[in-house]
């Protein structure tokens, strides 16, 4: 380990020590007094805005007005045989406040929010009964995006997952080619983007009948995460989580 790499990570643990994030509220930074995620004031009257909750689509997460167990998108790519994976779970709605404390997460100084949010999804999860995980995996970057961030925060959140979860952690796929910008395209945009922009970094055969976790941070329409458990098809099952679900397709 380089001398720099070793201040870095001295520097981590000493804020750790100083700053214990299960004490301060993700959404505004304010110290808690007991254990817990939100701050009073965060939560107030808002549990539907900040929480993914309600009546949602069986398969993607997505809340849904009408009485359907599975929503319309969901449906129409089941018809195309183009939906990959089984199930997602998102614990956060993708309301603003949530949008910033994710932003936080992917600067430097939001690296503390790797262990709550990774607490968040693993309540989810644990609520889930028959779940069998096989192992973890993570949506890649491109290194050229990670370079410029320091670090991929799915594979962050993927790592302390699979240490809470204690399921091991397989880097199994590559973003080789660099996609715009997602977050202004519609669906179909964003799979042709996405087409041929990963590929899989180990042999199928270790996939194969496997129940794999795939973790992104935001679930927005589906498209990458729909992606990415197409590349790993060969798999029984591949289950989905992130931080937050958008709430359109
Ligand atoms: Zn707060
Ligand atoms: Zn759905």
């Amino acid at each position: 380990m380089k001398i720099i790499e070793k201040i870095l990570k001295f520097k981590d643990l000493l804020l750790d020590g100083l700053y214990p994030d299960k004490f301060k509220c993700i959404l505004c930074g304010k110290d808690l007094n007991c254990d817990g995620f939100f701050c009073e004031q965060c939560l107030e009257n808002k549990e539907d805005e900040i929480f993914n909750i309600g009546h949602k689509c069986q398969i993607c997460d997505m809340k849904i007005k009408n009485d359907n167990k599975i929503c319309d998108h969901c449906k129409d790519k089941l018809s195309h045989k183009s939906l990959y994976f089984k199930k997602c779970f998102c614990p956060l709605n993708y309301s603003r406040k949530v949008r910033s404390a994710i932003l936080k997460l992917k600067s430097d100084n939001g690296k503390f929010l790797v262990k709550p949010f990774s607490k968040l999804i693993v309540n989810r999860l644990n609520d889930e009964k028959d779940l069998n995980i096989d192992f973890v995996t993570f949506v890649p970057s491109h290194k050229k995006t990670i370079k410029k961030r320091g670090y991929n925060q799915s594979k962050l959140l993927a790592e302390e997952i699979s240490s809470l979860l204690n399921i091991p952690l397989i880097e199994t796929l590559e973003k080789n080619v660099l996609t715009k910008t997602q977050k202004n395209l519609d669906y179909t945009t964003r799979q042709e983007n996405l087409r041929d922009s990963m590929r899989l970094l180990i042999d199928k055969n270790l996939i194969k009948d496997k129940n794999i976790l795939l973790v992104d941070d935001i679930v927005t329409t589906g498209a990458t995460v729909n992606t990415c458990a197409n590349l790993l098809s060969k798999a029984k099952n591949v289950y989905v989580c992130a931080i937050a679900r958008n709430q359109i397709n």
